[in-house]
């Protein structure tokens, strides 16, 4: 499709009609404020919106403004995003409180807004355009599926980098400069109500009439992008206990990833061998391009072994699992477990 002018002005028209018509009503939608803006950002990186709703509710009862977060410690603040998992974004949105409560007023251009901790070019543009009426175009997921549907973009990108990068000069073609802020959001809404990776609603699809793929007939094909290739990693973790407590590994607080969080302790911190017992558990999940395969052992499997426990291994009694930041899937697991009436 050659966007011309008559055509971006009816996309334009449509989507805004649609969004201020439709729109979902999210809680950082009502009595919006920068702040619920920075957080629902910071959240919706990498989790759908359903997921991360009860989440948002209760960040915000316990840190309802940039000053309580700035003044919470780092464990709060990660007890609070457990279960969201990427957890740098918690530590980044920490930093970025204390930072902003520091400054006379907030960055007033995406560029600056970049150089904020956890702020991309993504982040930056979405609160840029939504809280300041900046005019900077938000590309994400959503955004790459539906250009390249409205247009009928056949291309092949190398990968989900390489379309966002092909993609932005058109959505910056595209923004409506009048109200950068709702246009972003009516794009993403859109991709992902209607302009769905699998079965889009076309026939309810504010802007068909415009819409290329659409009138070809298979806009589920669209986009094109090579996917990485998947890699598997199996863990090996026990299951240990002793007079009500269980032995957790915490993850230092310099690590990548996972900083001061528990964990059930794999075989490996512990000098084991995977025994050849069957596992008292088999859990498999995906992060990215990655299948992890966790296998927990029991004691009993691990008896002829010598443990070797170090610092970072700490006996947990039960009642205190609670308090502490379990990872999302080990919580999981754990209360699984502590429901079971006995493992070896
Ligand atoms: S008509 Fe269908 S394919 Fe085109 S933008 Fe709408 S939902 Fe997507």
């Amino acid at each position: 499709m050659t966007l011309d002018n008559g055509v971006i002005t009816s996309l334009q028209e449509q989507l805004l009609e649609w969004y201020t018509r439709e729109q979902r009503p999210l809680p950082w939608r009502v009595n919006p404020s920068l702040y619920k803006t920075v957080v629902s950002e910071f959240m919706a990186q990498q989790t759908k919106i359903k997921t991360m709703l009860p989440y948002f509710e209760r960040w915000m009862q316990r840190f309802p403004s940039f000053e309580s977060l700035a003044k919470a410690t780092s464990e709060d603040v990660l007890k609070h995003w457990e279960g969201l998992g990427y957890y740098s974004r918690a530590r980044n949105l920490h930093a970025l409180a204390k930072k902003i409560i520091c400054m006379d007023l907030a960055p007033q251009t995406a560029e600056k807004w970049q150089l904020l901790p956890g702020v991309g070019p993504y982040t930056a543009a979405a609160i840029s355009s939504i809280t300041q009426g900046l005019p900077e175009a938000v590309v994400d997921g959503n955004v790459v599926r539906l250009i390249a549907r409205i247009t009928n973009d056949c291309r092949t990108f190398k990968n989900n980098a390489n379309a966002v990068k092909t993609m932005t000069p058109i959505a910056i073609k595209l923004l409506n400069h009048t109200s950068p802020g709702e246009h972003n959001q009516a794009m993403m809404e859109l991709g992902a109500t209607h302009c769905t990776k699998t079965n889009p609603n076309c026939s309810q699809c504010p802007v068909k009439t415009l819409c290329l793929a659409s009138a070809q007939g298979d806009p589920q094909v669209l986009p094109r992008i090579n996917r990485t290739a998947t890699r598997s990693v199996t863990v090996d973790r026990a299951w240990l206990e002793n007079k009500n407590r269980l032995l957790l590994y915490r993850h230092p607080a310099n690590a990548h990833q996972l900083a001061g969080q528990y964990e059930l302790p794999s075989l490996e911190s512990l000098g084991a061998k995977a025994p050849n017992d069957k596992p008292l558990a088999i859990k498999t999940r995906a992060i990215t391009n990655k299948r992890i395969k966790e296998r927990i052992h029991s004691e009993a499997s691990l008896r002829d072994q010598k443990l070797s426990y170090k610092s970072k291994h700490q006996w947990i009694c039960f009642e205190r699992i609670n308090s502490i930041t379990l990872s999302g899937p080990h919580r999981r697991w754990v209360k699984e477990f502590l429901e079971k009436p006995k493992h070896n």
